[in-house]
């Protein structure tokens, strides 16, 4: 039987409707909503993301301000304008689009942006915050990965969870927020022996490894919930997830897909984050 497929986009654009309201709400309230994002250097993949960052927010009616650093920008200077936006009440959210040039070092710039403007939820406050299950800016990427499972009727609770890849933006706290709900996780990277095995268990499989079909078929168990994190391109140069999505959708309950899936409800979040920052402060 084929599986059921989450799709992002729908789901997305039901997310930022619900935002654009808020923000409707917020600015009746003299608030008008406001992203910062700054973009050091020009790498083209981080183009792309901050032009469809402005993009969400001129449809969620949320105020964008893009700064383009040029790549020599110093770390000093950075962290300069940094505190400038954390001191201006009319910024609600302040992202620091990564990867940073190699010269800065991005735990300091990520530690400079203050926890109520921390819209990516990296910091180590809200990081912290989340561990212990009080109130914070979730990371947008996992996050959205909740929100998928959601929308397919997945309850975590009592779950098998298996989590590949353990970075400390998508995979440490995508497991965290399935352990948060109840799933029994476990984390595999890339020392894990039986890793295949493992991913067989497992009723709901979140991937975000970086490697494009890294998960057959033969690791997914049958009816099992398939989130695909991934963002890769295939040997033909087309962009695929780190499943093997044709296979798998045979096997699975519900699966994400790559494009189409997790990425878009990762640029949702962060507007749900930016709305909640701005509904902060009234
Ligand atoms: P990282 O490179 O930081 O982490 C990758 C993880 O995968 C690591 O924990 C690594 O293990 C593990 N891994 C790598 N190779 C193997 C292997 N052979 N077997 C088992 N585990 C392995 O990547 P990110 O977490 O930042 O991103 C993961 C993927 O998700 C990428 O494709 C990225 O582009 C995508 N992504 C998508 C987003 C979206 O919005 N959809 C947002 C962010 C990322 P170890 O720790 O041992 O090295």
């Amino acid at each position: 039987m084929a599986a059921r497929i989450i799709d992002g986009k729908t789901l997305a654009a039901q997310v930022k409707a619900r935002v654009r309201d808020g923000v409707e709400d917020c600015k009746r309230q003299g608030v008008e909503p406001c992203l910062a994002v700054l973009l050091v250097g020009d790498d083209p993949a981080s183009a792309v993301y901050v032009r469809g960052k402005a993009r969400d927010c001129e449809e969620c009616g949320i105020r964008s301000l893009v700064e383009r650093l040029p790549a020599d920008t110093t770390q000093e200077a950075l962290l300069v304008r940094l505190a400038q936006l954390a001191a201006d009440d009319s910024v609600h959210g302040i992202l620091v689009q990564l990867p940073l040039p190699a010269h800065i070092d991005e735990r300091a710039v990520i530690k400079a942006i203050p926890p109520e403007k921390d819209v990516d939820g990296f910091t180590p406050v809200n990081v912290g915050r989340m561990m212990i299950g009080e109130t914070c800016f979730l990371p947008c990427t996992p996050a959205g990965c909740m929100e998928m499972l959601d929308a397919a009727g997945v309850d975590p609770a009592g779950k098998r969870a298996v989590v590949i890849g353990r970075s400390n933006i998508v995979g440490k706290p995508a497991a965290m927020l399935l352990l948060a709900r109840n799933a029994t996780v476990t984390i595999c990277h890339s020392r894990t022996k039986n890793l295949a095995k493992i991913c067989a268990e497992a009723d709901i499989l979140v991937a975000a490894v970086g490697r494009p079909k890294f998960v057959t078929v033969d690791m997914i168990k049958p009816g099992a919930a398939v989130i695909d994190v991934g963002i890769n391109r295939d040997e033909n140069g087309k962009l695929c997830g780190d499943v093997d999505f044709a296979a798998a959708a045979e096997k699975a309950g519900c699966i994400t897909p790559v494009p189409g899936g997790v990425g878009l409800m990762t640029r949702a979040m962060l507007m749900v984050n930016t709305l909640q920052a701005a509904r902060n402060t009234l």
